[in-house]
């Protein structure tokens, strides 16, 4: 595996890491501090061909643990990567930041600590991911729903909600929808953010600015600490639920939409996230590259891309969005969205009725092998929060064979780099990402896989999916420069990205003389000294 990440950290300390191996086992016990090198190597690997092999992987499975985990690195110097369950695919997978680091897995701290159905929220520990708590709602007939993501159903709500996430409800927004963090900081002491702070405090879990400065925010897309326990609001199941499904036939068709859209939802008449997914998007989940069908093997052009439009009844732009209410609140919605949006392109509204017959047809067209309705229908789920795998498929595009069962990227080896931009909601500044976009991807013979989210009334939270064979180093090498290109110009353009890699380089973004970076590595001393978490990520050290 080539450690091919170039952050430098004062923690090459081979005597530091074996004593802090010989504590760690003496407190964890010898079968939860793993140095396993084939486990290290799987741990290591991510789907954007920027490995760093960790030097062990522990499993804590209590706060104390957590706690004493983090003294031990401390007093031996060793630094820590910490992980939920792993799955942050495009952006890292589970491999750490920095070179010489140890994972340390939460996923063994699973426990749903409480959920309240009364007041909608559920209290859980990193390791619970979207199927648990799912499955925990139901087994226990709680009416209640959450904001489900397109990832994998063993991907957790916690990870996702520190990298601030996102899905497709009204609660989409994943830290918006969040409170009361537990926090094991770097300098080993445990905080407790909003009214967690307060013991005794009734609130914590249902206000989260609690009083004083809000701390919660200092938590994600950072490396100050680990969080151990975070509350996450649920909504009740709706009353009503139907789908918005729309179809623009041109990049221009969805450009000149864009104020309608903008004025949607900032009248209120689109609650939920809106997803706008293009044609490659939505193919690369329905089947894989058509490898010897094509004029150049490397993307599709025009005319491949019409045919695989006709051939999985997509468009060049889909839009999915969700409608919930009283049944009155539904037909009115819809109505403002179907006069806002008339010429601009086809408007289906498909309610819960519909949507419970075509499940029974999804079973139906899985044994006749038509997956585009069985997929297409898991996404309509995903909107309700049941979660799904079949987002995931589209990870595998570039390969010739997609395994029948559980899906893994980091396992089938497919690559993936998410690059992802904010862009304002206005036809200017959409037509200057795309064109800027799609000129990009052209230039380096990527196949366009494009996703535009309205995750609030006045952002696009774009998506743009680098999709390519790990296994290729020539395509590797186009996708990493592709990116490259990607975040270089979209920053000159004035839309960096939301999100990033565990191991990004950010200098690209912040340039070199920023205070913002300057205030968070002093806020780093302070919560870290010794620089035990994650070191580099987000560029803070
Ligand atoms: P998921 O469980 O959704 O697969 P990951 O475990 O892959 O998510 O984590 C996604 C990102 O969030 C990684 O950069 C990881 O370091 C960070 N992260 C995950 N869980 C925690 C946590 N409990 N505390 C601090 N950072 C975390």
């Amino acid at each position: 595996m080539n450690n091919t990440n170039e952050i430098v950290t004062p923690h090459q300390n081979p005597l530091g890491f074996s004593s802090a191996i010989k504590a760690w086992r003496a407190r964890l016990g010898e079968e939860r501090v793993c140095t396993e090198q084939q486990i290290l190597s799987e741990i290591g690997r991510s789907c954007t061909s920027k490995d760093t092999l960790p030097l062990a992987v522990i499993f804590p499975e209590t706060l104390e643990e957590v706690q004493s985990v983090v003294k031990l690195a401390q007093i031996n110097n060793v630094p820590l990567y910490p992980i939920s369950c792993g799955k942050n695919w495009g952006y890292g997978s589970a491999s750490p930041s920095c070179a010489n680091s140890v994972v340390v897995n939460l996923s063994r701290m699973n426990r749903i600590i409480e959920v309240n159905p009364e007041l909608a929220y559920a209290v859980v520990e990193p390791g619970v991911t979207q199927q648990q708590l799912y499955d925990y709602l139901e087994n226990n007939h709680i009416p209640l729903t959450f904001d489900v993501t397109g990832s994998t159903p063993h991907a957790s709500l916690i990870g996702n909600l520190v990298e601030r996430g996102s899905g497709p409800s009204r609660y989409a927004d994943h830290f918006l929808n969040s409170t009361a963090f537990e926090v094991v900081l770097g300098n080993a002491k445990i905080l407790r953010t909003g009214f967690e702070s307060i013991p005794g405090a009734k609130t914590a879990s249902i206000f989260k600015y609690g009083i004083g400065p809000t701390l919660d925010g200092l938590f994600t897309q950072s490396n100050f600490g680990i969080v151990t326990q975070a509350t996450i609001w649920l909504m009740p199941k709706p009353m009503n639920f139907s789908v918005l499904l729309a179809s623009f036939n041109s990049d221009r068709a969805l450009i000149e939409a864009a104020g309608q859209l903008r004025k949607l939802k900032l009248s209120g008449c689109l609650p939920s996230a809106v997803h706008i997914a293009n044609d490659l998007r939505i193919g690369s989940v329905l089947q894989n590259f058509p490898f010897g069908q094509t004029l150049d093997n490397r993307c599709l052009n025009s005319t491949e891309r019409t045919n695989l439009q006709k051939k999985w009844n997509i468009s060049e732009w889909n839009l999915l969005a969700s409608l919930d209410g009283t049944s009155k609140q539904v037909r009115a919605n819809a109505s403002a969205i179907k006069d806002a949006l008339k010429g601009f392109c086809k408007i289906q509204i498909c309610s819960e009725k519909t949507l419970n017959i075509l499940n029974k047809y999804r079973v139906l067209g899985r044994i006749l092998g038509q997956r585009d309705l069985a997929t297409k229908l898991s996404v309509l789920r995903l909107m309700k929060g049941v979660p799904s795998s079949s987002a995931v498929r589209g990870t595998y595009w570039r390969k010739r064979k997609i395994p029948e069962n559980e899906l893994d990227p980091v396992r089938d080896k497919c690559g993936v780099i998410w690059c992802s931009p904010i862009v304002p909601l206005t036809s200017r500044d959409l037509s200057k990402f795309l064109t800027t976009t799609r000129q990009i991807f052209a230039d380096h013979k990527i196949d366009q896989n494009l996703g535009v989210t309205l995750l609030t009334e006045r952002a696009c939270c774009c998506t743009v999916g680098i999709v390519f064979d790990l296994e290729d180093p020539l395509e590797s090498e186009r996708a990493n420069n592709c990116y490259h290109s990607l975040v270089k110009n979209l920053c000159e353009l004035g839309y960096p990205p939301y999100r990033l890699s565990s191991n990004a380089n950010t200098e690209i973004i912040y340039g070199k003389d920023n205070y913002f970076s300057d205030v968070c590595s002093a806020i780093k001393q302070v919560f870290d000294p010794h620089k035990i978490i994650a070191p580099g990520k987000y560029g803070i050290s």
